[in-house]
C-alpha cells in the first residue's frame, strides 16, 4: 500500500461519513476513521452519534479510533463565542478543535494525512474548512460536497437507516434551532 493512500477521517457523524468513505475507498485510500468531538452535547447525544460510527465501521469494514470525550474543555476552547451566529468565529474555533485532535491522532497513529467528513455538509463551507486546516500539516484538503457527495450521503444514510441528527453538535446549535422552532 502507498503511504499517501493512508488516511485518518476525522468524523463527525455516521450520515455525513457515509459518501466520504466511498469516495476515499474508490480513489484507493486505506481509511481509518476517527470519531473526535467534544463538541457535542449533550453526552447522551454523543454516544448515540458514536454507536452509529461504530456501526458504519462494521458496514465498511473500516477501523475506528476514538478520542476521549472532554466537553468541557472544548467549552473552554471556545469561551467567549458562545453566542455567535453558526458558521462564525465559534465554529471556525470548533474546527481547529477538531483539527488539532486529528493532526495528534494522525501522528500517534503513523498516518501520513488526515481529512475530514464536516465539507460534506451544505452548512459548513469547505474554504472556510481549508483556511482552518492550513495550520494542521498533516490535513488534506477533500472537498466531499462535489459530485453531489451530500446528496448521495442522504441516500446511504437511508439505505443504512442511519441516526440522523437536526443539530450541528454544541448546546449553542441546538439552543438556535430550537429558537426556530425545531427540535
Ligand atoms: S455549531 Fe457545530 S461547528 Fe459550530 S461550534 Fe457548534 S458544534 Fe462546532
Amino acid at each position: 500500500m502507498n503511504e499517501t493512500k493512508r488516511i485518518l477521517l476525522h468524523v463527525c457523524c455516521a450520515p455525513c461519513a457515509t459518501s466520504c468513505l466511498e469516495r476515499l475507498a474508490a480513489n484507493g485510500n486505506r481509511i481509518t476513521l476517527f470519531f473526535a468531538n467534544g463538541n457535542i452535547a449533550p453526552a447522551a447525544e454523543y454516544h448515540k452519534r458514536l454507536q452509529e460510527v461504530f456501526r458504519l465501521g462494521k458496514l465498511f469494514n473500516v477501523p475506528l479510533e476514538v478520542d476521549d470525550y472532554d466537553h468541557n474543555a472544548w467549552l473552554q476552547w471556545i469561551a467567549g463565542l458562545e453566542n455567535e451566529a453558526e458558521q462564525g468565529p465559534r465554529c471556525r474555533r470548533c474546527f481547529a478543535y477538531s483539527f488539532s485532535r486529528a493532526q495528534s491522532a494522525a501522528e500517534a497513529l503513523g498516518l501520513p494525512a488526515f481529512t475530514t467528513t464536516l465539507t460534506v455538509s451544505p452548512h459548513k463551507p469547505s474554504p472556510l474548512l481549508f483556511d482552518v486546516g492550513k495550520d494542521f500539516p498533516r490535513f488534506t484538503p477533500w472537498d466531499f460536497k462535489k459530485k453531489d457527495g451530500f446528496r448521495r450521503s442522504l441516500q446511504l444514510s437511508r439505505h443504512y437507516a442511519l441516526y440522523r441528527q437536526n443539530f450541528c453538535g454544541c448546546e449553542f446549535s441546538r439552543r438556535d434551532k430550537r429558537g426556530k422552532g425545531v427540535d
